[in-house]
This record gives C-alpha cells, sequence and structure tokens, in this order.
C-alpha cells in the first residue's frame, strides 16, 4: 500500500460555515484556500464521508479539491455508512453517488464507517463488506479498511475474519491513550500486531484538547512555549510509529497554517514530552465531564424525537462543570437560543435512547440529560 509521504490528512467535518447554525453553509471560498495551502505545503491525505455536514462535505470536496488540482495531487478517502443501512440496493447506491458527488472514478482510500460490534453485523447483512471488495478488486478502491469505535477485542475478532483490510482508523489523543472507556493503547496494538497501518482520528478529542483547564497550559507552555496544546495533542498522535496519518478536521486558514507548519518537517516527541503529556490526561480527566468528541452521529445517524441537540448542549455542560457555574453564562445564552430554534430541551428527553445506540463514545446519554436540566434550565448542581 503507498502511503502519505506526509503524516498530517485534511477532515472535512468541521468546514469554515457562513451560518453557524447551519452545517450546510459551508464557506467554499476559505475551504478552497485551505485545499491550495495543504497541497502546496506537499500534503495529500483527505478524508470525508457520506453524512458530514449534513450530506455536504463529499460534494465540497469534490468542487474544491478535485474540480481544481490534478488528479494525482492528492489521495480521497470516503465511507460506506453501514450505520444508516437498511438494505442490500442501498450500497451500491451510495457508493455511485459518491463517485457522483466527489467527481472521481475511484477512491484511493475506502472505509466502511464506524465499525462496531452492532455496525459490523449491519455491514455483513447488507452486503456491504462482500461489495467494496469486489470493488477492491475492480480498482475503483486502491486501498479498503474501516473506521473502529469499539473494544481491543472486537476489532481482533473483525481483523481475524476479515484478513483483507489494510488500514485501520482509530481514535487516538492522549487524553484517550490509557481510558478504559475508549481504550485507543490496546486497540493500536491490535491493529500493529495484524501488521496494519493506523489513520488517527480525534487526535484533539474534538477540540477540547485545544483548550485544556488552565493547570494544563501552563504545564504544557513551560515544556514548549511555542507549541499551543492542540499541536501538542497532534504531535502525540503523530509520534507513533505506526501512525500512518493523523486527521485534523481543520475549520479555517490559521488552523491550517499551524497544523501544516508543525506537521512539515515533523519529529517524533520526546519519551519526556509524551510522559509529561499522559500526566496532563489525569488531570483534565479529573475536571471533564462528559466524553463527547461532537461526532454528531447522535444528530445525523439518529433521530432524536424530541429534537435535543445533543453534542452541542454536552459541549455547554462541559464548560459550564470545568468552571463549576450554576448561575447564568454565555454558555446558557446559547442554550436559550438553540431552544428558541425550536430544538428541544434537556429535560424533554424521554430516555428512549435511540442516540445511545449510535454513539462511537459509549455515552449514556438519558442519564445525562436530566443532569444538563438540573444545571443549565435550573441552575442547579455540581
Ligand atoms: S434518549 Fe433522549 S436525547 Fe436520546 S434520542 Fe431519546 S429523547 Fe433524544
Ligand atoms: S453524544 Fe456520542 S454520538 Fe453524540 S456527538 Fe457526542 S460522541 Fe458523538
Amino acid at each position: 500500500m503507498k502511503k502519505p509521504e506526509k503524516k498530517l490528512g485534511f477532515g472535512f467535518m468541521r468546514l469554515p460555515l457562513l451560518d453557524a447554525k447551519n452545517q450546510t453553509s459551508i464557506d467554499v471560498a476559505q475551504v478552497e484556500q485551505m485545499v491550495d495551502r495543504f497541497l502546496e505545503r506537499g500534503f495529500t491525505y483527505c478524508d470525508t464521508a457520506w453524512m458530514y455536514h449534513d450530506f455536504k462535505s463529499e460534494e465540497t470536496v469534490g468542487k474544491a479539491l478535485v474540480d481544481r488540482h490534478p488528479r494525482d495531487a492528492f489521495t480521497i478517502a470516503t465511507k460506506m455508512p453501514d450505520m444508516m443501512l437498511k438494505s442490500k440496493e442501498q450500497v451500491p447506491e451510495i457508493f455511485a453517488k459518491q463517485k457522483e458527488k466527489l467527481h472521481v472514478d475511484a477512491f484511493d482510500y475506502y472505509l466502511v464507517h464506524d465499525m462496531n460490534h452492532v455496525n459490523y453485523e449491519k455491514a455483513k447483512k447488507y452486503g456491504a463488506i462482500d461489495f467494496l471488495r469486489e470493488k477492491r478488486k475492480s480498482g475503483e478502491i486502491r486501498c479498503l479498511g474501516f473506521s473502529f469505535h469499539d473494544t481491543p477485542e472486537v476489532l481482533d475478532r473483525i481483523l481475524e475474519e476479515n484478513p483483507f483490510f489494510e488500514f485501520v482508523q482509530l481514535q487516538i489523543n492522549y487524553l484517550d491513550w490509557e481510558s478504559a472507556g475508549i481504550q485507543s493503547h490496546k486497540c493500536y496494538d491490535v491493529a500493529t500486531k495484524h501488521g496494519l497501518p493506523v489513520i488517527v482520528m480525534e487526535p484533539v478529542k474534538g477540540g477540547t484538547l485545544a483548550n485544556p483547564p488552565q493547570n494544563v497550559k501552563e504545564m504544557l507552555h513551560e515544556a514548549h512555549p511555542d507549541w499551543s496544546p492542540a499541536e501538542w495533542a497532534i504531535r502525540f498522535a503523530a509520534s507513533l510509529e505506526n501512525v500512518m496519518v493523523v486527521l485534523s478536521g481543520m475549520s479555517d486558514l490559521a488552523q491550517l497554517d499551524e497544523n501544516t507548519g508543525f506537521m512539515q518537517d515533523f519529529t517524533p516527541l520526546t519519551e519526556a514530552d509524551q510522559a509529561l503529556l499522559l500526566q496532563a490526561a489525569e488531570k483534565i480527566r479529573a475536571g471533564i465531564a462528559i466524553p463527547c468528541t461532537g461526532c454528531r452521529y447522535c444528530v445525523e445517524a439518529s433521530k432524536c424525537p424530541k429534537n435535543i441537540l445533543i453534542p452541542n448542549y454536552f459541549a455547554l455542560f462541559n464548560t459550564r462543570k470545568l468552571m463549576k457555574r450554576r448561575d447564568f453564562s454565555p454558555e446558557i445564552e446559547y442554550y436559550e437560543n438553540y431552544l428558541s430554534q425550536g430544538y428541544g430541551k434537556a429535560s424533554d428527553c424521554i430516555a428512549c435512547k435511540s442516540c445511545e445506540r449510535v454513539c462511537p463514545q459509549h455515552i449514556h446519554i438519558s442519564e445525562w440529560m436530566p443532569k444538563l436540566a438540573e444545571n443549565m434550565e435550573n441552575g442547579q448542581g455540581f
């Protein structure tokens, strides 16, 4: 398998928006500038998916990247949304539509999206894995892998049963590396044992590690005053030997400039720096309430009957919990803005758990909702 020369990948999942409340209002002019800069600096790996940006991301990649650059100047990765499948017929339909949206004849990398023990059975039931294997043989897929959110045991089983997969995409960041919930380290070891290169997603944990608590910021600043907290996080993932690419869902040109700057001639972290990050993880874990990455699967792959904007409320709640706020704060203003747009309140939750079935972080969302309501609607808690 041909590996990219540089370890940073451009994730098209948190693109700049013209209207912050509308995921489809992508600022294509800025994305074009970002794409141009990314390629100018010698980076090539671009990652999208069927449902990113309310199904608009692939189309944007087609316009901003594929239509404007020679086909051999970049590689494209996209994914089969196995969690959304309801019939066998959908698989070839989605695949054909992706080629149309992205304006390509073949995908350099193609992934079965978000494999876990439930989605794996679904992907088999609807023939997605067999179909994609045929596409790999015909050359419409140049490299076949899957993204994964489950235990190391499930990963091992999938790889034993499907030895033809060529790479795995895992959630790896310094906060989840030794966490009991995500088990990044153990999953990385399983992929390595099977001889598969790893693509890293969520290296900054949905932005959480770009803004860690003050005591962590100070600790990191003291060691390397010129590195931002996000840079530390990306460096951690990229320093792992078996990591082929670290994806960053870059949201503006400044972020892209920063990331491509330090990843251009990347050198791995020293052992002392790695140890410092694991200490930082302990400090952060003590402060964060809900480990939501903002992946939006609970909004896009599942439909809340009460229209509750789960990841947005969790992000607001986490900030309030870190700051120990019970009184009015900007987070409450945002919360009330969402409610006035017609979204459901945390207290409207009926605990149907439809969101929990698709949450890759296995968060007990319905148990958190009353706690959110207590704090953000009634000014109590903590
Ligand atoms: S458990 Fe609550 S938040 Fe989740 S889908 Fe059901 S009503 Fe919505
Ligand atoms: S609650 Fe789970 S599914 Fe929803 S955005 Fe957060 S991590 Fe993703």
